[in-house]
């Protein structure tokens, strides 16, 4: 019989490894604390080492066909002064086999559940884990309203505010808090793509006094784009997209403030359809050895939840699918079955080989944001925009960081 597999969440992940373990021979079960996966969220950037694992899945070339395949990283002052612009972006496809697209973040959602219902994999929609308990062969899920699940190991891949985690954590005994507000907000729309930049898909970062913005198609209509704001106040990372009247308002109030930034930043925000704000978190890096115990290993945010500002979290979800189901063997005959031991030894290997990138890239985003929303004056914001500028004339560093971050995981 084939070995059961808990899979906790059905974001970005979860379903990743569930068919990749699949066609592994395994039995992999998708549990979900939603009741129904819908509209939520703005947006990501795929980059070409999330849309390769992505394409292990068949599931590159369908996000593709309705996202422009970026061209250029365009970085600009708020007055629209030019401060560095690479066209990496459009050799990626020679290069990596994959470009950078950015998409919706429904619709890859979306697209996943329905990947799992396509490969016969089944889905627990509205089950919430709550504990886990271990035995010598097995380990027992528990989740809201009293039911159960019982597999030969389970992948807590449940997001910055995994349940998983904390019971591992526990477990080391560590009681570990709730993930640490990087005094960032950001507040995220969808609009129709303006006029001044359609036919150009670029990831447009705009850097003006106290604030941060950011832009790039997610389909041929529309540009999904961000501004980053400090704030002392922790804005909860709820994802509730606001009603219409909302918006407007927003709107209004945004555009009082953003009124002076060049194009297309008064139409981007002008032009929304929807909103959403939130507060951006990420958590201290945990040591290899624990992101797993026993029958289980964290994967994705689960693991190292970041914030957003290297654009890499879903990309690094996707390459620790690939990095953990190469590390588990075929399941090749009746009997197959992974002692705790062995178990263990995958699961050190696997975080062995990934923590040191994620933490990098953690921290690195981290200190992107920082850098990103300076709040000194205008002089502050002149050093800033020196910065970034000088950082694009070193073409040769430039494709260095890119090329380290694309040409993985394999
Ligand atoms: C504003 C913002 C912008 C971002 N932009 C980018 C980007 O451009 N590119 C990029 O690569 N990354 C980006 N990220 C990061 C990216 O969203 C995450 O890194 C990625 O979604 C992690 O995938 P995951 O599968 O680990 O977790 P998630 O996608 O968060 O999935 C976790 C799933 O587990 C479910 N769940 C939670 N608790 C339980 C429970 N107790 N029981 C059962 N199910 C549970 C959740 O409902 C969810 O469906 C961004 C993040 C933010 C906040």
């Amino acid at each position: 019989m084939s070995p059961i597999v808990l899979i906790i969440g059905c974001g970005v992940a979860g379903p990743v490894l569930a068919i990749l373990l699949k066609r592994k021979g395994y039995k992999p079960i998708v549990f979900e604390k939603i009741k129904e996966l819908g509209d939520a969220g703005a947006s990501l950037m795929l980059m070409p080492n999330g849309l390769k694992v992505l394409g292990l899945v068949d599931l590159a070339n369908q996000l593709l066909d309705s996202a422009p395949h970026l061209s250029e990283f365009r970085d600009q002052a708020s007055s629209g002064a030019k401060l560095g612009v690479s066209h990496i972006p459009s050799t990626m496809l020679e290069r990596y086999g994959q470009p950078a697209a950015g998409v919706k973040r429904t619709a890859l959602n979306l697209a996943l559940k329905q990947l799992l219902i396509d490969n016969g994999i089944e889905i627990h929609e509205g089950w919430k884990l709550e504990d886990i308990e271990e035995k010598e062969d097995e380990v027992i899920a528990s989740f809201e309203g009293g039911r159960r699940a019982e597999g030969s190991f389970l992948i807590g891949s449940d997001g910055i505010k995994a349940v998983s985690r904390g019971l591992l954590m526990k477990r080391n005994g560590i009681a570990e808090g709730v993930p640490a507000y990087t005094g960032l907000t950001q507040t995220s729309g969808i609009s129709p793509t303006p006029l001044s930049i359609e036919g150009r898909p670029s990831l447009l970062n705009i850097y003006g006094l106290g604030a941060h913005f950011i832009t790039y198609p997610i389909s041929n209509t529309h540009s999904s784009w961000a501004i980053t704001l400090p704030e002392t106040t922790e804005a909860q990372e709820n994802w509730r997209l606001y009603k219409p009247e909302e918006i407007a308002a927003l709107k209004n109030d945004i555009l009082l403030e953003f009124a002076n930034w060049s194009s297309p930043v008064p139409e981007l925000i002008e032009g929304a359809e929807r909103m959403l704000k939130f507060g951006l978190y990420d958590r201290k890096e945990l040591m290899p050895e624990q992101w797993h115990s026993g029958r289980c290993v964290l994967l994705g945010d689960a693991a190292h939840p970041t914030s957003p500002h290297l654009g890499q979290g879903a990309n690094q979800a996707l390459e620790d699918c690939y990095h953990l189901s190469i590390r588990l063997p075929v399941v090749n005959s009746q009997s197959f079955s992974l002692s705790k031991q062995e178990l263990t030894r995958i699961f050190q290997l696997f975080a062995e080989k990934r923590q040191p990138r994620t933490a990098a890239l953690v921290n690195g985003a981290r200190a992107q944001g920082s850098r990103r929303v300076v709040t000194g004056g205008a002089a502050a914001c002149q050093e800033r925009d020196e910065a970034v500028k000088k950082v694009w004339q070193d073409e040769e560093a430039v494709e260095a960081k890119y090329d380290h971050l694309f040409r993985e995981p394999f």
